[in-house]
């Protein structure tokens, strides 16, 4: 290799990566998104028709409705294709604090996740367990093995250094029927599929005075140790949003294995 070839090289290296941030089309099909999201939940999703996804019972969600949307009519008015518009930054793509409006996962289709949880509060209340947390007992859901997956994620916290405890005790929460703060859009927590680890370490764009499109410098005082965990068993963490919420911990396997196959096509998503 040249000189001049390395040296050129380095240089897609280093585009390839500024990329990484604000990821938006890219690479991956809308196609291809939604076959992980179809095998992600098998339970529920029974094939993707075309531009619809249909349901185990009959139902269907078309994916894209052509609407130009910016960001906060994204947030407010999402449809699947916009849901998973963004790309969850993993290993080498994780460039660091977000972009403005670079919120992967923030933006969720209000018919896909009821479908996939439970469309009212009894509902969701019927799936829920008791799963033991530093102390703390807290109901999550079992559907698609969320609360599984977050023993496994309490199991190799435990393994970790004792000094990452104090982020872990006195837990904020986990399931709560609720809409998001400012918001006529439900939460997560809503369906039993979130945690807010302790609430006396965390940042929030809210709390920091920030407005909707509009934060304030980011914050974290979260360590990387436990956001790697919680990464391994799928769930994504807040603290990767322009609209931060560093807490906050919510099951989403879809865009943990997008993320990775980004990763693998050099964070092109
Ligand atoms: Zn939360």
């Amino acid at each position: 290799m040249t000189a001049l070839s390395a040296a050129g090289l380095g240089v897609g290296i280093a585009l390839a990566m500024l990329g990484a941030n604000t990821a938006n089309a890219g690479s991956i099909s809308l196609a291809e998104k939604l076959e992980i999201l179809k095998n992600t939940y098998p339970a529920v999703i029974s094939e993707i028709r075309g531009s619809e996804i249909v349901l185990k019972s009959g139902k269907t969600i078309v994916t894209d409705d052509g609407r130009d949307k910016d960001h906060q009519s994204k947030l407010k008015y999402a449809d699947v294709e916009d849901s998973l518009s963004q790309i969850y930054p993993l290993g080498v793509c994780d460039q660091g604090p977000p972009t403005v409006n670079f919120d992967p996962g923030r933006i969720r289709n209000s018919a896909l996740m009821r479908s996939l949880y439970g469309d009212t509060e009894a509902m969701a209340k019927a799936t829920l367990r008791k799963v033991e947390w530093f102390g703390r007992s807290l109901p999550v859901t079992t559907r698609h093995g969320v609360d599984v997956a977050l023993e496994s994620v309490r199991d190799d916290l435990k393994k970790s250094p004792k000094k990452i405890r104090k982020y872990l005790v006195k837990p904020g929460g986990s399931f709560s029927w609720r809409v998001i703060a400012g918001t006529d859009r439900l939460s997560v927590h809503s369906f039993g599929a979130a945690i807010d680890i302790n609430t006396k370490y965390t940042d929030y764009w809210r709390w920091a005075g920030g407005q909707p499109g509009d934060v304030p410098i980011y914050k974290n005082k979260i360590p990387k140790e436990i956001v790697e965990v919680f990464e391994r068993h799928d769930f994504i963490w807040g603290g990767k949003w322009y609209h931060f919420d560093t807490m906050h911990f919510e099951y989403r396997p879809e865009l943990i294995a997008i993320g990775k196959l980004a990763e693998s096509r050099g964070c092109d998503g």
